[in-house]
């Protein structure tokens, strides 16, 4: 890092993670500096019309929201990204993007509920129609796409239920057809799946999950390749979008740390993962990493390792039984995000319009967490009394 806007490139991944973007940094600091930022001034009132110098508006970049942009598209593997809100703003932009009224969008049926209801809400309302399809599709994804369907959604891992899409036989399909594919890639974090080597155009991220990593700020982002870049950036600045600088800034320390959370989180979630597999109140682990679990092929074809988000399905279905079991939980919190340092366990009711979901037994959602994994095992072995001694 000797050389100002060094080209980071050539490095290994874990090299870029912690490299890219520091060519913002200043008077020798590792790290680039905090821009509060609206106003930018001009030298001239001629400077000010030709508009042409680097920074001209906060909205428009500042060196904090460039050094993290630059670091995620590098993680990423994209051509450039842009960071927004939310995780939820960075769908919904990435949408508008590329949606007019008269045209058809492709939806995983396994997508984040709140992206679901964008669609049959306001993509309903101006005028363009979604069909849900079974995540298990691959090439046959062909049979649904029509002459107006600009964009195939992907989700892989889906949510909550963690199957695993086949997204180059989409992609190659929905290509052959000129739609584009765009992912949620929040599951691997852009780290372990890269998006645009599988033929994605667009890949999105809740970065307040593992970029932010410490479950203290909230914040998106959209990553292009080369061809779909100039229309998502337009979009987005007609839009208004920004974020916080010092969310931002949180982001991208996150970031420097990805490799090894992510490592630790994937380390422990497979030892977890393989322990409540040995359980007899357990029914099945959605774990795409778990050998024999459900996607587990095409998770090893395609992905470089895994996060610490995963779900079971329990033998019971009595609901009751399951919260005397997580409603004592020490070490695992029940609330909505993930991502973090810490473990989260939570119930959840799958939502399906496109496949039936069959399964009888109460489903719970882990993230699994920082803490030593025998300590997480007491706690939910604890849970299982509980919960056996409610059903008995
Ligand atoms: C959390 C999440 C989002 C939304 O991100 P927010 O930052 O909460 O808006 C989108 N997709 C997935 C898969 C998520 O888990």
């Amino acid at each position: 890092m000797k050389k100002k806007h060094s080209d980071t490139s050539k490095f290994a991944v874990e090299t870029r993670i912690v490299t890219t973007g520091r060519e913002f940094a200043e008077h020798g600091f590792v790290n680039p500096a905090v821009y509060r930022a609206s106003t930018v001034l001009f030298p001239s009132a001629q400077a000010l019309l030709d508009y042409n110098q680097e920074y001209t508006y906060g909205r428009k970049g500042t060196p904090t929201s460039r050094a993290l942009e630059s670091a995620i598209a590098a993680i990423e593997g994209g051509h450039a990204t842009k960071v927004c809100s939310s995780g939820l703003a960075a769908i919904t932009t990435a949408l508008l993007a590329f949606l007019k009224p008269g045209d058809h969008l492709l939806m995983t049926d396994t997508a984040y509920l709140p992206t679901r209801k964008f669609c049959d809400g306001m993509l309903k309302r101006i005028g363009v129609e979604t069909t849900y399809y079974d995540p298990g599709l691959g090439a046959a994804v062909s049979g649904l796409i029509r002459p107006n369907t600009r964009v195939v959604f992907t989700e892989s891992p889906g949510s909550q239920t963690m199957e695993v899409q086949d997204i180059p036989a989409i992609a190659a399909a929905a290509h052959a057809k000129g739609a584009i594919v765009m992912i949620d890639n929040t599951w691997s974090a852009g780290h372990y799946f890269k998006a645009f080597d599988h033929g994605c155009d667009v890949s999105v991220q809740a970065a307040t999950k593992y970029f932010v990593g410490h479950s203290d700020a909230m914040l998106g982002c959209i990553t292009c390749n080369e061809s779909t870049w100039p229309v998502l950036k337009d979009a987005f600045e007609e839009l208004g979008h920004f974020a916080g600088p010092d969310d931002m800034y949180l982001a991208l320390r996150g970031i420097r740390t990805l490799d090894v959370r992510l490592e630790r989180h994937m380390k422990n979630a497979l030892d977890m993962a393989d322990w409540l597999r040995g359980r007899d109140e357990v029914a099945d682990v959605l774990y795409p990493a778990l050998p024999n679990a459900p996607g587990h092929t095409l998770w090893k074809r395609d992905f470089t390792g895994a996060s610490g988000l995963f779900s079971i399905v329990l033998n019971t279905d009595d609901f009751k039984a399951a919260a005397a079991m997580l409603d004592g939980l020490e070490l695992f919190g029940m609330g909505f995000s993930w991502g973090g340092y810490e473990s989260l366990c939570i119930p959840f009711k799958p939502l399906r319009t496109a496949t039936p979901w069959n399964r009888k037994g109460v489903c719970l959602r882990f993230h699994i967490g920082l803490e030593n994994t025998d300590d997480l095992k007491a706690d939910l072995a604890a849970g299982f009394t509980r919960l056996n001694a409610a059903l008995a």
